[in-house]
């Protein structure tokens, strides 16, 4: 098996796993939110983690830790005050669907390359605006530092979806609300994070004991939360050379695949994703006749729906077109030789289907 999905989920770092298992064994198992030794023993990991994931974040805000980014967005938007939101039109569904659920929602439009004009108009007396640092489909970076200046001088507040650059792009700075994502930074699934710039007033959407400062009532899971911590440190530590590693495999699946067309930015760009379309194309046999290789038909969260990607279509894209495309991910733990059999094996198999 070749895995090119890292835009659905990463590989569990062994640091992260190994983070974990102190709290998934022996006395590992008391709550953190309990007043005696192990119950503080387990809230000191638990704070730990907290301090490292933090690190991925701007200063002057508090880490709230979540069940997912998509619950750290309801909490986001649900948890402010009410008003109209703006969100970009290639925002992930958990902000699209979380954003109509109040009745004046209003879509910022991007361009053929798949990205935000940075001098948007925003709607008269909008609450919150909403723009992503990074595309999960397309991977086109958003020039979120920008849109939160001109949210902030609107007197609105500003949620970045962080979830496909934490870790690998510097915070965004200038945001009132920014979530993350642990299994998409190579930490387990099943917990997320949303930062809250202090001095911003949330309402809990999860009620009951009141932890996490009364934000997100429900016990924590220390092994997750270390897990999280632990992921996050190494993705800061190892930014650097994960990104050149990157930059490498781009390199090469391009090279292979150079007749393939680029969705998206060439440049303003995460290149772990490659996004690539062939007109004509046939995504469901491709992917079967390729089935020893992981990857994506336009987007993980919209595949299977049968329904074309409004990522796609946002950028210009016919219901052909976008039909015709294919999302590889890549990252950390994927090696050169095994990108470039795979993008031979797709190519090929495109070919015969005579496109
Ligand atoms: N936002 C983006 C950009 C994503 O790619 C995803 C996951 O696909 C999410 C939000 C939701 O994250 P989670 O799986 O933690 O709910």
């Amino acid at each position: 098996m070749i895995y090119l999905d890292y835009q659905a989920t990463t590989p569990l770092a062994p640091e992260a796993r190994e983070a974990m298992l102190r709290w998934l064994a022996g006395d590992g198992f008391a709550n953190p939110h309990s007043a005696h030794a192990m119950g503080r023993a387990a809230k000191a990991a638990v704070e730990v983690a907290r301090e490292q994931v933090a690190a991925l974040f701007p200063s002057g805000g508090q880490v709230v830790f979540t069940g997912s980014a998509t619950e750290a967005i309801n909490l986001a938007i649900r948890g402010g005050p009410n008003g109209p939101v703006a969100v970009s039109a290639i925002e992930h569904a958990a902000v699209r669907d979380t954003a109509r659920w109040f009745d004046a929602d209003h879509e910022l439009a991007v361009d053929a390359d798949g990205l935000i004009d940075p001098e948007v108009p925003f709607p008269e007396g909008a609450r919150l605006v909403a723009a992503m640092q990074v595309n999960n489909e397309i991977g086109t970076i958003q020039p979120v530092e920008r849109l939160a200046e001109r949210a902030r001088a609107a007197g609105a507040w500003f949620l970045c979806d962080a979830v496909q650059g934490a870790g690998k792009l510097a915070a965004p700075a200038g945001a009132d609300l920014i979530a993350v994502s642990a299994h998409k930074l190579h930490g387990p699934k099943g917990i997320g994070a949303l930062w809250v710039r202090d001095g911003l007033q949330l309402s809990p959407i999860i009620l009951g004991g009141g932890q996490e400062g009364g934000l997100r009532s429900g016990t924590l899971s220390p092994a997750l939360c270390a897990g999280f911590g632990a992921a996050a440190k190494l993705a800061l530590g190892r930014r650097e050379e994960d990104a050149a590693h990157v930059e490498m495999l781009w390199n090469e699946a391009r090279g292979v695949l150079d007749r393939w067309v680029l969705n998206g930015s060439g440049t303003k760009r995460y290149k772990g994703n490659l996004n690539l379309r062939l007109n004509g194309l046939d995504v469901a046999r491709l992917m079967s006749d390729c089935r020893r290789i992981m990857f994506s038909a336009g987007s993980a969260c919209a595949s299977g729906s049968g329904r074309p990607s409004h990522v796609l279509r946002a950028l210009g894209l016919s219901d052909g077109e976008a039909r015709s495309s294919i999302r590889l991910g890549f990252g950390r733990y994927t090696t050169r030789d095994e990108l470039i059999e795979a993008c031979r094996t797709i190519d090929a198999a495109a070919k015969a289907q005579g496109v």
